[in-house]
């Protein structure tokens, strides 16, 4: 019910009836409780289905659930691409994920979530979590200029080295790990962890070492 949002999938809520039921898109004892088998039906609509039997003309996977037609075409490729490596592996979905959350009275952060996705949510620290944050480069050559349409290279970018550091580049700032987010031509720059969290608005180049260069994949343990 939850995930599809309380909803009636059938009417989308067209019937105002606001008694809502857990319909079995396949037979229970063929296909089980598993989310995909499930669906929200209000009374009204689901009496109907029965009644008139209507199952076979409904397919609630073909209308499709919200924000799901491009995702569960990666989801799939991403999923056959690491079962052909590790064929143990499994899917999950964010709603359960939020309901063990939940079950487990534990806060809201990617870490724990990603405890609950894994089966175990009590893990409990020293436990290293691995943040892994995607970032664009705005290196590619359609960034830069479209000969095409009579573009010219944009001058109004900041320089790719600035004191021979780069955007996103790891460094060391008062024995801290951190990430340069934003840089000034004179050398004083913003640094942040991944998760946005500020070390320092404006500490000069003079202090900074490098760890790792940029990369689109920044990587922070902690
Ligand atoms: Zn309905």
């Amino acid at each position: 019910m939850y995930r599809d949002n309380h909803t009636c999938q059938y009417c989308r809520g067209k019937s105002k009836d606001s008694i809502l039921n857990v319909h079995h898109i396949r037979s229970r004892q063929s296909h089980g409780d598993r989310p995909g088998n499930l669906v929200t039906l209000c009374e009204t609509c689901h009496t109907k289905l029965h009644k008139e039997s209507l199952e076979n003309y409904f397919h609630p996977k073909d209308k499709g659930f919200k924000d799901e037609s491009q995702f569960t075409i990666l989801r799939w490729f991403i999923y056959n691409g690491i079962k052909e490596k590790y064929p143990d592996v499994n899917l999950t979905f964010g709603y359960i994920t939020k309901n063990t959350r939940i079950k487990n009275n534990l806060p809201k952060s990617h870490a724990v979530d990603a405890r609950c996705i894994s089966g175990n949510p009590l893990a409990k620290p020293p436990v290293n979590t691995l943040y892994i944050k995607q970032v664009r480069k705005n290196n590619r050559q359609l960034h830069k200029f479209n000969p095409s349409k009579g573009g010219i290279r944009k001058a109004n970018k900041a320089p790719y080295l600035v004191k021979g550091f780069r955007l996103f580049d790891k460094v060391l700032y008062n024995n801290r790990k951190c990430f340069i987010f934003g840089r000034r031509k004179s050398g004083y720059f913003d640094l942040r962890l991944l998760d946005g969290t500020k070390i320092h608005a404006s500490a000069s180049h003079k202090r900074l070492d490098l760890i790792e260069s940029a990369t689109s994949m920044l990587k922070e343990v902690s």
